[in-house]
C-alpha cells in the first residue's frame, strides 16, 4: 500500500538499477472518444421491413467477448422493437458492466502498455483546471483502450535534469475509452516530475508503463466510503462512475473530499452530476481560505464546508454505516492518510475494513 508521496523513484540515467525496456513508439493523434455509443439508427442501405432483430446473436459476454456493431444494412429502418441497434446498446452496456466488475477480463483484453516496459505515447491535448492542475490527453493506437482494474495505475517516466525520475499516476477517463487516456495531474514548485510535466507540449511523447495495483471489490460491500486528499480523488473517479452507471449496481458511495481551495476540487462538474444518482453523495471540505478568497465560488447547491475535514466527519460517517458490508477507501498524502486512519480507528472500525491505495 502506498500513499502519495511514496511511490516514486529517482534515479541517475547511468544507474543500471533501472532495467526497465524502453519501446520508442509514436501513434498517430486521435482525440475522438471512438468509444462512444451513440449510434445512427436511420440507414438507407437496407429497404427491406424485414425485423432482422431475430438474427441478432447476443455475443457471450460472460467470456469477455464485446458484442459487434451491427452494420447499418442489418436494420431495416422502419422501426421495429427492439431494433438490432437496441440488442446491440443493451448487449454493451452489460459487457462494459462486466468489465468493470472483473478485473481479470479486463486485463485480457489487448492494452498496448506493459507492465515491465516503457511505452511512448504522444500526448494530444492539455486542458487547464487550475493554476496548478491540468488534464493531459494521450493517443493510444486506435481501436486500444487502457482496460484498467479499478484503483490501478500507471507509471510515467520522465527526466529531470539527467536524473531518471519515475512516478505513479491514476488515469480518471473510462476505463475503455477507445484510442486515449486521460490523467489528472497537480504541479508542485519543487516536484521532479512536475519540473518535466510543466515542459510538455501538444504533439510530443511521454513514457509510460502499467497497470499496476488494482482495488478488489468484496461482494459484502453495500456501502463504500471514499476519503481523498487533492488529487488521491483520482482512483475514485472511475469507481464512482461505475456505481452511478451500472443500473444493478447496489453500492452507495460516499466521497469525502479534501482540498486547499475550491479549484482544486476535481472532477467538479462531474461530481455535480452523479450526485444526482441514488448511489452517490460528496461533501468538500476546503480548508485553505474562506469562502469566495481564493476566485471560485460555490456552485448551486455544491456542498462545501469551509474547514478541514475533521475527526467528527469520519466518524459521522462511520456511525451511520454497518461494519463488514462498509468499506473505507483512502487515499491522500501520508499525512492526510495518517490523520483519517487514526480517525478510523478510533471510530470502531476495523482494520479489514479500510482500504489504502
Ligand atoms: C498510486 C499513485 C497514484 C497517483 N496518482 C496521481 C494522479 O493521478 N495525479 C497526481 O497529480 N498525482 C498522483 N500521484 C502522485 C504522483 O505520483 C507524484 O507523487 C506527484 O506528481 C509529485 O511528484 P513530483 O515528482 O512532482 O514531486 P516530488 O519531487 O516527489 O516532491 C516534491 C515536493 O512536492 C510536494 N508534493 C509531492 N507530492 C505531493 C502531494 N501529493 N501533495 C502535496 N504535496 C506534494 C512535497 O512538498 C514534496 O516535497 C499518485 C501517487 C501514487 C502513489
Amino acid at each position: 500500500m502506498n500513499s502519495y508521496e511514496q511511490e516514486s523513484s529517482v534515479s541517475d540515467h547511468s544507474s543500471n538499477s533501472d532495467e526497465c525496456i524502453f519501446v520508442e513508439t509514436s501513434f498517430p493523434t486521435n482525440s475522438a472518444d471512438e468509444s462512444s455509443t451513440e449510434l445512427n439508427h436511420s440507414s438507407n442501405e437496407s429497404p427491406s421491413r424485414l425485423d432482422r432483430a431475430e438474427s441478432y446473436h447476443s455475443p457471450d459476454t460472460h467470456t469477455g467477448e464485446e458484442p459487434r456493431r451491427p452494420l447499418d444494412s442489418e436494420c431495416c429502418g422502419s422501426g421495429c422493437s427492439p431494433c438490432v441497434f437496441d440488442l446491440y446498446d443493451r448487449d454493451l452496456a452489460a459487457w462494459r458492466r462486466r468489465r468493470l466488475r472483473q478485473p481479470e477480463l479486463a486485463t485480457t483484453s489487448a492494452s498496448p502498455l506493459q507492465p515491465d516496459r516503457f511505452t511512448a505515447l504522444t500526448l494530444t491535448s492539455i486542458t487547464a483546471l487550475s493554476d496548478s492542475a491540468s488534464l493531459y490527453r494521450f493517443a493510444l493506437p486506435a481501436g486500444t483502450s487502457l482496460c484498467l482494474p479499478p484503483g490501478g495505475h500507471l507509471r510515467l517516466r520522465g527526466d529531470d535534469a539527467g536524473r531518471s525520475v519515475t512516478r505513479a499516476y491514476t488515469p480518471v477517463s473510462p476505463p475503455d475509452a477507445q484510442g486515449y487516456f486521460e490523467v489528472y495531474i497537480r504541479l508542485y514548485p519543487s516536484g521532479a516530475m512536475s519540473s518535466c510535466v510543466r515542459h510538455w507540449r501538444v504533439g510530443q511523447p511521454a513514457l509510460w508503463s502499467g497497470p499496476f495495483g488494482e482495488y478488489r471489490p468484496r461482494s459484502a460491500d453495500r456501502r463504500l466510503v471514499l476519503l481523498a486528499a487533492g488529487t488521491g480523488v483520482a482512483p475514485f473517479v472511475n469507481l464512482v462512475r461505475a456505481a452511478v452507471e451500472d443500473e444493478d449496481s447496489e453500492t452507495r458511495l460516499t466521497l469525502l473530499l479534501a482540498v486547499r481551495r475550491l479549484q482544486d476540487v476535481f472532477p467538479r462538474d462531474q461530481l455535480a452530476q452523479w450526485a444526482s444518482y441514488w448511489n452517490f453523495t460528496y461533501q468538500l471540505f476546503v480548508s485553505g481560505a474562506g469562502e469566495g478568497t481564493d476566485g471560485a465560488e460555490p456552485r448551486y447547491g455544491e456542498p462545501v464546508r469551509w474547514r478541514r475535514l475533521q475527526e467528527r466527519d469520519v466518524r459521522e460517517v462511520a456511525l451511520q454505516s454497518a461494519a463488514g458490508s462498509t468499506r473505507y477507501l483512502v487515499c491522500g498524502t501520508r499525512s492526510f492518510e495518517k490523520d483519517v486512519l487514526n480517525y478510523l480507528q478510533r471510530a470502531g472500525v476495523c482494520d479489514d475494513d479500510v482500504f489504502r491505495f
